[in-house]
């Protein structure tokens, strides 16, 4: 993580990029960071500045001019706290806020302008989060997410499973992580003998939006999480210009299922300020989508969601199946 590209310049160069690029990516940068690891670097192509992976990371000038309904909550997060740290919006599962920090800065991520500060269990204090966890019974599954939970060393990781094991009525055990997309040598031997030494089954919902994030390494990554049990799916963003082409989703399909892995969401962008340029059209998703059902065995086929403040699930959106 430590030898991430943070500086526009480093990245624009390492690409082979023109130099015009660097002066908006600086400017947007201020607003949200930039930060990417160098392996998935590696996967970009050279002197390609619409490189889809490229795309997810390049701060771009147009991120500064926003329309209005594009805000800094777009899920109304901050009123589903139950305690610092602590989301709670559907029935049986909650979710901890573990840490600010991920591998990646994702310019279309709806938590870019969360304010962490004060609401991670990263601090010592997680103390708020476990108590209100383990009075309420009706939570059956608990969810790691951030920031990126694989961002914590293999101490706090545990110290942190240790305490949740300590509640009876916990059964289910997830991770939402991009971790072993953009930097899979995370899934080191110290990683995978916590995920074996853990209570519950692990799933890892992991984070990838197109196929060439998917190389011999993420491979072998998911195939070491596999053999320690862990139950792997994926969850993308329909994304202009990175994944908006029924081809490139039936690619990824097939290669996250090579990997090991199911593909469970494809959610439309959540309208965070800064991400304006990534949408597209709510009629163009359905048919991507039905293109995508038509094509695949239906478990290759994420399911297309939204989400709407105050729905007690994600929503499913109804794809526009092609004409026979
Ligand atoms: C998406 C989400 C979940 C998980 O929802 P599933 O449909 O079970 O994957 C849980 N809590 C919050 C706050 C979420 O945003
Ligand atoms: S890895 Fe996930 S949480 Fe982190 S910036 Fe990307 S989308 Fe956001």
């Amino acid at each position: 993580m430590a030898a991430a590209i943070t500086r526009p310049e480093a990245l624009i160069e390492a690409l082979g990029l023109d130099s015009s690029l660097i002066e908006p990516a600086r400017a947007a940068a201020t607003a949200f960071p930039l930060r990417v690891p160098l392996s998935y670097v590696a996967r970009m192509r050279r002197g390609d500045p619409l490189d889809p992976l490229l795309q997810q990371v390049l701060p771009l000038g147009k991120e500064l001019n926003q329309p209005a309904a594009y805000v800094a909550d777009p899920l109304g997060e901050r009123e589903t706290l139950r305690a610092p740290g602590l989301l709670q919006k559907y029935q049986g599962r909650a979710l901890l806020i573990t840490t600010q920090a991920c591998a990646v800065h994702c310019r279309y991520c709806f938590r870019r302008e969360f304010p962490y500060a004060g609401q991670t269990i990263d601090t010592p204090r997680w103390s708020a989060a476990l108590d209100e966890l383990a009075r309420d019974s009706s939570i059956e599954e608990i969810i790691l997410s951030g920031g990126d939970p694989l961002s914590l060393s293999d101490a706090r990781l545990t110290a942190l499973t240790d305490a949740l094991a300590r509640i009876p009525h916990l059964r289910r055990f997830r991770v939402h992580t991009r971790q072993p997309i953009v930097l899979p040598a995370r899934i080191d031997d110290g990683l995978i003998a916590w995920l074996g030494r853990l209570a519950w089954p692990a799933v890892l919902v992991l984070h990838a939006n197109h196929p060439n994030e998917i190389d011999a390494a993420v491979r072998a990554a998911c195939a070491r999480l596999r053999d320690a049990g862990a139950t792997l799916l994926n969850q993308s963003v329909l994304l202009r210009g990175v994944n908006d082409d029924a081809n490139v989703l039936v690619q990824l399909s097939t290669q996250l299922f090579d990997a090991g892995v199911l593909p469970y969401y494809l959610h439309v962008l959540d309208p965070v300020r800064g991400a304006a340029h990534f949408d597209i059209p709510e009629p163009r998703a359905l048919e991507i989508a039905g293109e995508l059902a038509a094509r695949l065995p239906g478990y290759l086929v994420p399911r297309l969601v939204r989400e709407i403040h105050g729905a007690p699930a994600k929503v499913g959106l109804t794809p526009r199946l092609p004409r026979m």
